[in-house]
């Protein structure tokens, strides 16, 4: 079915209308009417070939929440007309330990993103994101939305309220763990409002002075200008967890300082370049550990979502329209998004009516 989508033709040229195709429903399939994508920064890396391998046109957009309008004879856990989100993955090999796991994200044979991954061997070439109408997912890639109203910003979940909720999840983030997160943007923002929500001590890093009042009604019970090195040598030793979310490189030593004994500094953002390497005497001398960690599985991105339904947890978000998205990634760039950009499909639906 032929689909308005935005894509990049190259890392050097902007977003612009791009019709694709997309397949018809197979029995394992729900088809979905995109009501919202969220825009994530991974986007732009995407879209900008700032990172290795991307694939043109590159339609971005892994912040998914729609309706179902049709589904194939053998979807169980679908109906037509239920609202229900797409995450970062719309395939995984099925059968290696990961997989088994329900943790899809790191599938042995690699996971199929929902952007820039293989596309099916029927429909050939690669797979195209959400900043377009409708999208056709396998069901054991569909998520049930549970959340009364207000979808536009459940939207942002997909992606950064996984990317943050799995790795406090992992090293147990709640009452008693003191928690900080550098970055509010996208990610961040998500981070304070869910370890907060988990019953953790929270403390915001940043860098911009005017995101404070912000981040306390965020939940950070602190917040720290991490530029700032006497209000730094204040919070050394105090962390049992950091989740660091900056999307460009950085000096983690400055962080990896505010981990007690035994603590662990979790990187999420994903730079294009490296950061500096880090001071070994920094980890050796207090135990401390510098890992990783990358969005989440299906199981968990469910858990998450009913988690934040549950709670009334929804992402603080600006809407826009499908053609303000150069301007967008422009403003994401100078860390001006409160708190993360979601494109109402409908400006879509209604260019691609104009043309
Ligand atoms: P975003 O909305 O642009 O937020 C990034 C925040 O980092 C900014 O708001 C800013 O916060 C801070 N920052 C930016 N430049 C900085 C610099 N030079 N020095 C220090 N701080 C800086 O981006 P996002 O969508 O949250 O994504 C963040 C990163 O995570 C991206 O690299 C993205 O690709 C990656 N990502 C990873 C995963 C994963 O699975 N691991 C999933 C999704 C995204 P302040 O103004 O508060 O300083
Ligand atoms: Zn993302």
């Amino acid at each position: 079915m032929k689909t308005p989508a935005y894509a990049a033709q190259a890392g050097d040229q902007p977003l612009a209308f791009h019709a694709i195709e997309r397949r018809a429903p197979g029995p394992r399939d729900v088809a979905i009417d995109i009501a919202h994508c969220g825009v994530c920064h991974s986007d732009l890396h995407t879209a900008r070939g700032e990172w290795p391998g991307t694939l043109y046109p590159c339609v971005p957009g892994h912040e998914i929440v729609g309706s179902v309008t049709a589904i194939g004879k053998d979807v169980k856990k679908f109906k037509v007309g239920q609202h229900v989100g797409v995450g970062c993955l719309v395939g995984s090999c099925g059968h290696c330990g990961s997989c088994k796991e329900g943790l899809e994200n790191y599938c042995e044979n690699g996971f199929v993103g929902t952007y820039n991954g293989p596309a099916s061997a029927a429909e050939g070439g690669h797979t195209f994101g959400g900043y377009s109408t409708h999208i056709v997912v396998d069901e054991g890639f569909v998520l049930h939305i549970r959340h009364q109203g207000n979808l536009a910003a459940v939207a942002p979940l997909l992606c950064a309220g996984i990317t943050t909720y799995s790795p406090l999840k992992h090293w147990k983030a709640g009452p008693g763990k003191t928690v900080g997160i550098v970055g509010l943007g996208g990610l961040g923002h998500m981070g304070v409002k869910l370890a907060h929500a988990m019953g953790a001590r929270v403390a915001l890093f940043t860098t911009s002075p005017g995101k404070e009042a912000d981040a306390k009604r965020l939940g950070a019970d602190d917040v720290v200008i991490s530029k700032d090195a006497k209000q730094m040598a204040k919070y050394a030793n105090r962390f049992d967890l950091i989740v660091n979310t900056v999307a460009a490189p950085h000096n983690l030593d400055v962080f990896l300082n505010l981990l007690k004994r035994d603590g662990t500094m979790c990187l999420v953002g994903a730079p294009a370049s490296p950061h500096p390497s880090t001071q070994v005497f920094n980890l050796i001398f207090k135990r401390r550990a510098l890992a990783g960690s990358l969005i989440g599985g299906i199981p968990e991105t469910q858990e998450m979502l009913d988690f934040c339904a549950e709670r009334g947890i929804v992402s603080d978000i600006e809407t826009i329209a499908m053609n303000q998205i150069n301007t967008a990634y422009e403003r994401m760039l100078r860390s001006d998004v409160r708190y993360r950009f979601v494109i109402d499909m409908q400006s879509l639906k209604q260019e691609a009516q104009a043309r």
